[in-house]
């Protein structure tokens, strides 16, 4: 890390400006208004004003304003600092005092007099401050003992001192149990809460920190007696001092009384609406804490180590009814028509998974050993909640048995939320989801089922992987995030094969991969402090490089020894907190290899990026090499990374089963394998597990395409889908010729298979996109014929008919959009013949769920398709169709429909603000509306931070989206300056970086290889 920089940043803005602006001056205005030597008398107004004016004396005024700011800040974090101070400044001083050239004259005798007076008064000053107490020259007089320290305190927001001066709380006081009563008026969308907690006291303390944000404390009590509550804004904390220690060892009570507004962003205890099928417009209130926001609904020590039992209670009116992490123990009516809900004692747990919710919904159940398991949704839906409940049951069952830990609880909700930002939220005992991701409606397809499936599955597999053991801290999300995310593909593969989920997680390793290649990527478990920060880890690398490096992992040490390590890292750690390390400790304890897990694991969770392994064969000898696969190596600080890879390969002569495979570790920089001279061709990385990419040479490559042309199955389909991307990514890195690529696209005139064929044609789209974009229209149209050429075939030949294999409707619909998009009659002629059907059916006409977006989006071009569409959006009570229906209303190539969908999204009446990063992905696919897009990301940065946290993942999103196709100095420039001038409005955002390294990488990309797709096209 640039520790510099991130070692500053948690410095409050006020605490950084009170001492380094108030405090200071004297020092800094010394040392920066003093001339350099010699010194002329007539420029100086000699005044000890400090001190510390004393340990710098004469001629060290040379230090520059950056190390005058790192001595500030670092005196701030209580660094000791004089050391390095005092190298740097002997340095320094033998090249100031030198006499410039030129002087070697005598000094003039005005001078020499100014001199020796210059050295009577600072003899004498040094002198008086000698034997003076030291305090007298401070600027504050004499304080008390500790009031140099108080400096270093920010200030609260009554201007008194807050008496805790770290972002993260202090470990000296523990909360044990929460008592929590909650009182939401859903008309005035306001809400009461009144929070009793006991601590217990883990080291003599004089004052309590806590979490607390948004919210007005009516009253605090601590053992029952009233006391102040000090607040400080910036870090979301609030403090209560004390006169005398409290006692270690010993357990105290603290009552806090509140109000607080029910918010309206999508965190904390929020508002939500929806409009029912009659048009009546309802409303209901949820939660949403991870990461950082269950301090906004009642005060609490809001990280994850904090682990406490919860009592939650909750008033609401007759209509409404309400849920928690736990059963319902009892209902008591009161007065006013009113009722109160009481939820049994919750299991230990971290603030992050409470969860509540108030709202008419209805649920349909089913039991699982002993656990209720409900799904609810509003009534409009209720039909379509038992295709979750049936997976939701199913999978239950399956981690019961796989961790041979039952789950703990006796009831497991799940809650299709409208108006919800994330997927779904894990919460233990009570899952949020988006309706999209949880209902299953006539209209969807089984690749619709196959996202709700996926979904469920990874928020169960939290229930033990984040909720039953946590990390410690967010630097290792992935922990919760990686696993999860590795389990949901994984428990999908063994319960619902039908799904085709492995193709899925093949796309996954790619997509990581890709966004691992960026010198803006970060190790997977990384430092992170500031709020941003930590809304930031929860990105692809630690999902979707957290599940690959698992599956690299599972596949090196066998499923079943994999699978123990596991079930003793979860009975280990179960109710606790844990780090990386724990989880290597456990796996290595099982792993019967001489494998080291910790060493080799660390090599891919501590240090960012992957390897690229370059095979050189001559004859027998198979020399491999490996280094860091980085497409933009220049601003590289490290070059000296090294991975314990799990090399897999194979041959010509065993090639297509598990049985074939070779594996070595490899960990060195270079290593050489021998092989039989009769070996025609190796082929590295089985079946695509590990997470590494393969060059081949231009040989190893020949060798490889000639024998997929003459059959293409002398490889298993994920390795071809890999050859492909290798090779994209290589020609991006500029080891490869575009030339290759092309060479080895001739075999695609025979592939069959979904995975090798849809990441051809996404690495395609993705190049015509940015020739689009460039408006080189003669490549376009070049690039148009040759996607044709290699894949009309297969186009033409895709039926509009229902399809049941999920594999296929991936492949379908893939083929079928590239197809209509790229104007190819035959498609576009069928989706209009299967619209006009639709509509004159009255829309109850079946359209195939993978063929829903095409047929849409081709209807979507015209006038009268879009209105049709627009009203379809607004009344469909079916997501899936909904979600689709609005990617086809943005697809539109009309510049003022495309301006009004922006804002709409932004709006959020009419479209869901949710969806706007989807809107604002599918308006940017399209030439009409990606400048628009980018306008609008400009014009409204403010609000759009305002509805989705600096940092999170929908910002994230929508940065890329809208600047990830630039590839000109004129777009890159205005980029720059747009972000740059954004400061703390968001500018230190890890994407920007990542945005601006992609355009960087797309203008280099179009340098080299315009002129050979010129020729090669
Ligand atoms: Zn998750």
């Amino acid at each position: 890390m640039e520790s510099f920089e991130s070692e500053r940043a948690p410095l409050p803005r006020n605490m950084i400006e009170n001492s380094m602006f108030e405090e200071e001056p004297d020092v800094v205005d010394l040392a920066k208004e003093s001339p350099s030597y010699p010194i002329d008398s007539d420029d100086v107004v000699y005044e000890p004003r400090s001190s510390r004016l004393l340990v710098r004396g004469l001629g060290e005024n040379d230090m520059d304003e950056d190390e005058e700011d790192y001595e500030s800040s670092a005196r701030l974090l209580g660094m000791s600092f004089m050391n390095r101070s005092s190298n740097q400044r002997s340095a320094a001083s033998s090249y100031t005092r030198q006499q410039p050239s030129g002087s070697c004259s005598m000094p003039s005798a005005k001078k020499t007099v100014v001199g020796i007076l210059v050295l009577i008064v600072v003899a004498s000053v040094a002198m008086v401050i000698y034997f003076l107490p030291r305090c007298t020259f401070s600027k504050d007089g004499c304080h008390k003992a500790n009031s140099s320290m108080e400096h270093l305190y920010p200030v609260a927001s009554n201007g008194e001192l807050f008496p805790w001066r770290d972002i993260r709380l202090p470990t000296s006081v523990r909360p044990v149990q929460y008592e929590l009563s909650l009182f939401p008026n859903l008309t005035t969308m306001t809400f009461q809460g009144n929070v009793t907690i006991t601590l217990v006291v883990l080291q003599e303390s004089k004052k309590i920190v806590l979490h607390s944000s948004d919210m007005k404390i009516l009253k605090a009590n601590f053992q029952g007696k009233e006391v102040p509550i000090l607040e400080y804004k910036p870090w979301q904390q609030i403090a209560i001092k004390f006169s005398e220690e409290i006692k270690k060892g010993q357990e105290y009570v603290l009552n806090i009384v509140y109000t607080a507004n029910l918010s309206n962003s999508y965190d904390g205890f929020y508002n939500s609406s929806y409009s029912d099928t009659a048009g009546v417009r309802r409303v209901l209130a949820a939660t949403q804490f991870e990461p950082l926001a269950a301090r906004k609904a009642f005060p609490c020590f809001d990280e994850p180590a904090f682990k406490a039992s919860f009592l939650i209670k909750i008033k609401r009116e007759a209509e409404y009814i309400s849920l928690s992490n736990m059963p319902k123990a009892k209902t008591t009516p009161l007065p006013g028509g009113l009722f109160e809900d009481e939820f049994e004692k919750s299991v230990n747990m971290s603030t992050y998974l409470v969860a509540f919710i108030v709202a008419n919904f209805v649920s349909a159940n089913a039991n699982v050993s002993n656990t209720l398991v409900s799904v609810y949704a509003v009534p409009d839906k209720k039909d379509q909640v038992h295709y979750a409940l049936e997976a939701a049951t199913k999978l239950l069952h399956f981690y019961n048995t796989f961790f041979e830990i039952e789950y703990p609880l006796r009831k497991l909700d799940l809650v299709g939320i409208p108006d919800f930002l994330a997927g779904a939220m894990e919460n233990w005992g009570l899952i949020t989801f988006r309706e999209t991701t949880l209902l299953v409606g006539n209209h969807s397809s089984p690749i619709d089922k196959q996202l709700v499936t996926s979904v469920i599955a990874h928020e169960l597999a939290h229930q033990w992987f984040g909720n039953l053991v946590t990390m410690r801290w967010w630097n290792d999300l992935w922990l919760n995030e990686g696993f999860a995310t590795y389990m949901q593909y994984m428990s999908i593969e063994k319960v619902f094969p039908e799904l085709d989920i492995d193709n899925e997680f093949l796309s996954v390793r790619f997509r990581a991969m890709a966004k691992d290649s960026l010198n803006s990527s970060h190790p997977v478990s990384s430092k992170v402090t500031t709020p941003e920060e930590v809304e930031e880890m929860f990105d692809s690398v630690s999902y979707e490089k957290g599940a690959s490096i698992l599956l690299m992992l599972n596949a090196t040490l066998s499923e079943e020894a994999f699978r123990k390590g596991v079930i003793e890292y979860l009975t280990n750690y179960r109710g606790g907190n844990t780090e990386n390390e724990d989880l290597w400790s456990s796996l290595s304890q099982v792993s019967k290899q001489s494998i080291n897990v910790s060493q080799m694991m660390n090599t891919w969770t501590v240090q960012k990026g992957f390897p690229l392994v370059t095979v050189n064969r001559a004859g027998k000898q198979v020399k491999l090499t490996q280094e860091h696969f980085l497409l933009n190596a220049e601003n590289a600080t490290d070059h000296s990374h090294l991975w314990h890879i799990p090399l897999t390969y194979v041959n010509d002569t065993c090639s297509t089963s598990s049985g074939c495979k070779q594996v070595f570790l490899f960990k060195n920089k270079t290593a050489t394998l021998e092989v039989p001279d009769s070996v025609k061709w190796l082929k590295f990385n089985y079946k695509s597990d590990g997470f590494y990419i393969v060059d081949y040479g231009m040989e190893g490559w020949m060798n490889l395409t000639e024998a997929l042309k003459t059959n293409v199955n002398v490889l298993p389909h994920e390795d071809r889908a890999s050859l492909i991307n290798n090779l994209f990514s290589l020609s991006r890195l500029g080891k490869v010729s575009f030339r290759q690529v092309l060479n080895l696209f001739e075999y695609l005139k025979n592939e069959t298979e979904t995975a090798p064929l849809t990441e051809a044609l996404a690495q395609l789209n993705h190049i015509f996109r940015l020739l689009d974009k460039r408006s080189e229209l003669l490549l376009v149209s070049r690039m148009t014929k040759y996607i044709l050429d290699h894949f009309r075939d297969l186009m033409d030949s895709q039926s509009w008919e229902e399809e049941t294999s999920v594999s296929k409707q991936v492949l379908r619909s893939a083929l079928l959009e590239t197809a209509c998009r790229l104007n190819r009659p035959n498609c576009t002629t069928q989706a209009k013949s299967v619209y006009d059907e639709w509509i004159a059916s009255k829309k109850t006409k079946h359209i195939p769920g993978d063929l829903l977006r095409v047929v849409l989006s081709v209807a979507a071009q015209t006038e009268v398709g879009w209105k049709e569409l627009f009203d379809t959006y607004k009344h469909s009570i079916y997501d899936s169709e909904k979600r689709k229906t609005l990617e086809a209303l943005a697809s539109t190539q009309d510049v003022r429909k495309i301006v009004w969908i922006l804002n709409a999204g932004l709006e959020g009446s009419e479209i869901q603000t949710p969806e706007l990063p989807l809107v604002i992905s599918t308006v940017c696919k399209h030439y009409a509306g990606y400048l628009y897009a980018w306008d609008f990301v400009k014009e409204n940065w403010d609000k759009l931070t305002q509805k989705f946290p600096i940092g999170s993942f929908p910002l994230q999103a929508i940065i890329m989206a809208t600047t990830s196709q630039f590839s000109t100095k004129a777009h890159l420039d205005e980029v720059e300056r747009f972000f740059g001038s954004l400061k703390d409005r968001g500018s230190q955002m890890r994407s920007i970086q990542e945005a601006i390294e992609t355009i960087k990488l797309n203008m280099r990309w179009m340098d080299r290889n315009l002129a050979t797709l010129q020729t090669w096209l």
